[in-house]
Protein backbone atom coordinates (compact mmCIF):
# COMPACT_ATOMS: atom_id res chain seq x y z
CA UNK A 1 0.00 0.00 0.00
CA UNK A 2 1.02 3.65 -0.69
CA UNK A 3 1.94 6.03 1.91
CA UNK A 4 -1.98 7.52 0.44
CA UNK A 5 -3.25 4.85 1.84
CA UNK A 6 -5.25 6.77 4.41
CA UNK A 7 -6.81 10.08 2.68
CA UNK A 8 -5.71 12.06 5.62
CA UNK A 9 -2.24 10.53 5.55
CA UNK A 10 1.13 12.70 5.82
CA UNK A 11 3.45 9.75 5.38
CA UNK A 12 4.53 6.30 4.48
CA UNK A 13 1.24 3.23 5.69
CA UNK A 14 2.30 1.04 7.76
CA UNK A 15 2.73 -2.72 6.67
CA UNK A 16 -0.01 -5.01 6.48
CA UNK A 17 -1.19 -6.53 9.74
CA UNK A 18 -4.54 -8.61 10.78
CA UNK A 19 -4.33 -6.82 14.23
CA UNK A 20 -4.38 -3.54 13.41
CA UNK A 21 -7.45 -1.08 12.70
CA UNK A 22 -8.94 -0.42 9.99
CA UNK A 23 -10.18 3.56 8.65
CA UNK A 24 -13.43 3.89 7.56
CA UNK A 25 -12.88 6.16 5.09
CA UNK A 26 -9.53 5.47 3.00
CA UNK A 27 -8.40 6.20 -0.38
CA UNK A 28 -9.46 3.98 -4.14
CA UNK A 29 -6.15 2.03 -4.17
CA UNK A 30 -5.48 -0.94 -5.19
CA UNK A 31 -5.67 -3.76 -2.18
CA UNK A 32 -7.95 -1.27 -0.27
CA UNK A 33 -11.57 -3.05 0.77
CA UNK A 34 -14.83 -1.53 -1.14
CA UNK A 35 -16.49 -0.77 2.15
CA UNK A 36 -19.46 0.49 0.58
CA UNK A 37 -21.23 2.63 -2.48
CA UNK A 38 -22.67 6.31 -1.53
CA UNK A 39 -26.85 6.25 -2.75
CA UNK A 40 -27.79 9.28 -4.83
CA UNK A 41 -29.02 10.26 -1.31
CA UNK A 42 -25.88 10.54 0.03
CA UNK A 43 -26.25 7.65 2.29
CA UNK A 44 -23.71 4.64 1.99
CA UNK A 45 -24.69 1.16 1.15
CA UNK A 46 -22.35 -1.51 2.72
CA UNK A 47 -21.18 -4.45 0.99
CA UNK A 48 -20.37 -7.83 2.62
CA UNK A 49 -19.07 -10.11 2.46
CA UNK A 50 -15.86 -7.80 2.31
CA UNK A 51 -14.33 -7.23 -1.18
CA UNK A 52 -10.90 -5.89 -1.79
CA UNK A 53 -9.94 -3.15 -5.07
CA UNK A 54 -7.72 -4.57 -7.62
CA UNK A 55 -6.18 -2.27 -10.45
CA UNK A 56 -8.58 -2.48 -13.04
CA UNK A 57 -11.44 -1.41 -10.27
CA UNK A 58 -8.79 1.51 -9.21
CA UNK A 59 -7.96 2.28 -13.16
CA UNK A 60 -11.76 2.12 -13.99
CA UNK A 61 -13.34 3.98 -10.76
CA UNK A 62 -11.02 6.89 -11.27
CA UNK A 63 -12.56 7.51 -14.87
CA UNK A 64 -15.05 8.82 -13.46
CA UNK A 65 -16.16 10.93 -10.64
CA UNK A 66 -14.05 11.04 -7.78
CA UNK A 67 -13.87 7.30 -6.30
CA UNK A 68 -14.04 8.76 -2.68
CA UNK A 69 -17.17 10.55 -3.21
CA UNK A 70 -18.74 7.57 -4.86
CA UNK A 71 -17.85 4.94 -2.60
CA UNK A 72 -16.41 4.03 0.62
CA UNK A 73 -12.95 2.32 1.18
CA UNK A 74 -11.24 0.78 4.28
CA UNK A 75 -7.31 0.72 4.44
CA UNK A 76 -5.25 0.14 7.99
CA UNK A 77 -5.40 2.79 10.48
CA UNK A 78 -2.24 4.73 10.36
CA UNK A 79 -3.40 6.72 13.47
CA UNK A 80 -0.37 9.57 14.20
CA UNK A 81 1.10 9.94 10.36
CA UNK A 82 -3.37 10.63 9.67
CA UNK A 83 -4.15 14.54 9.76
CA UNK A 84 -7.33 13.52 11.56
CA UNK A 85 -5.18 12.00 14.41
CA UNK A 86 -5.95 14.10 17.55
CA UNK A 87 -4.55 13.00 21.05
CA UNK A 88 -4.21 9.74 20.46
CA UNK A 89 -7.65 9.02 18.25
CA UNK A 90 -9.24 9.36 15.16
CA UNK A 91 -10.75 13.00 15.62
CA UNK A 92 -13.15 12.51 12.46
CA UNK A 93 -15.47 10.61 13.72
CA UNK A 94 -16.02 12.26 16.79
CA UNK A 95 -16.12 15.75 14.64
CA UNK A 96 -18.99 13.57 12.41
CA UNK A 97 -21.14 12.54 16.24
CA UNK A 98 -20.74 16.36 17.20
CA UNK A 99 -21.73 17.94 13.41
CA UNK A 100 -24.90 15.40 13.52
CA UNK A 101 -26.19 15.79 17.31
CA UNK A 102 -25.49 19.98 16.53
CA UNK A 103 -28.09 19.56 14.10
CA UNK A 104 -32.01 19.78 15.32
CA UNK A 105 -33.33 17.86 12.83
CA UNK A 106 -30.71 15.46 12.42
CA UNK A 107 -31.29 12.14 14.61
CA UNK A 108 -28.91 9.55 14.64
CA UNK A 109 -30.11 5.90 13.05
CA UNK A 110 -31.63 3.49 15.89
CA UNK A 111 -31.96 -0.09 15.26
CA UNK A 112 -29.92 -2.42 13.42
CA UNK A 113 -26.52 -1.49 12.99
CA UNK A 114 -25.29 -1.32 8.97
CA UNK A 115 -23.89 -4.82 7.60
CA UNK A 116 -20.57 -3.66 7.47
CA UNK A 117 -17.30 -6.12 6.67
CA UNK A 118 -15.26 -4.51 9.04
CA UNK A 119 -17.03 -4.04 12.29
CA UNK A 120 -14.23 -6.39 14.55
CA UNK A 121 -11.33 -4.42 13.10
CA UNK A 122 -12.94 -0.62 12.62
CA UNK A 123 -10.93 2.39 14.22
CA UNK A 124 -14.10 4.34 14.54
CA UNK A 125 -16.30 1.35 16.23
CA UNK A 126 -13.48 0.53 18.83
CA UNK A 127 -13.38 4.48 19.68
CA UNK A 128 -17.51 5.20 19.53
CA UNK A 129 -18.96 1.79 19.41
CA UNK A 130 -22.42 2.09 17.89
CA UNK A 131 -22.66 5.53 17.81
CA UNK A 132 -20.00 5.60 14.90
CA UNK A 133 -22.63 2.94 13.13
CA UNK A 134 -25.35 5.55 13.35
CA UNK A 135 -23.76 8.14 11.79
CA UNK A 136 -20.92 6.63 9.45
CA UNK A 137 -23.55 5.63 6.66
CA UNK A 138 -23.69 9.74 6.00
CA UNK A 139 -19.45 10.25 5.79
CA UNK A 140 -18.50 10.81 2.44
CA UNK A 141 -14.44 10.82 2.07
CA UNK A 142 -12.84 14.12 1.82
CA UNK A 143 -8.79 14.93 2.35
CA UNK A 144 -10.29 18.33 4.17
CA UNK A 145 -10.69 17.41 8.00
CA UNK A 146 -14.74 18.28 8.23
CA UNK A 147 -16.82 15.11 6.93
CA UNK A 148 -19.75 15.74 4.58
CA UNK A 149 -23.33 15.07 5.96
CA UNK A 150 -26.40 15.77 4.78
S1 LIG B 1 -18.31 2.89 11.98
FE1 LIG B 1 -19.58 1.04 12.12
S2 LIG B 1 -20.65 0.92 10.12
FE2 LIG B 1 -18.92 2.33 9.86
S3 LIG B 1 -17.26 1.06 9.10
FE3 LIG B 1 -17.04 1.16 11.33
S4 LIG B 1 -18.10 -0.63 12.15
FE4 LIG B 1 -18.77 -0.34 10.00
Amino acid sequence: MSEDGNPNAQSAALPGNCAELLCPSARCEVGAILLGIVGADGVVGYLSPQIQIDHQFVRQAHAGRTPERRFRFSQPCVESRCLQWTEGHCGLIDRALQAAEQRPAFTLASGALPRCSIRHRCRWFAQQGSRACQVCPLVVTEKEPAPDLP
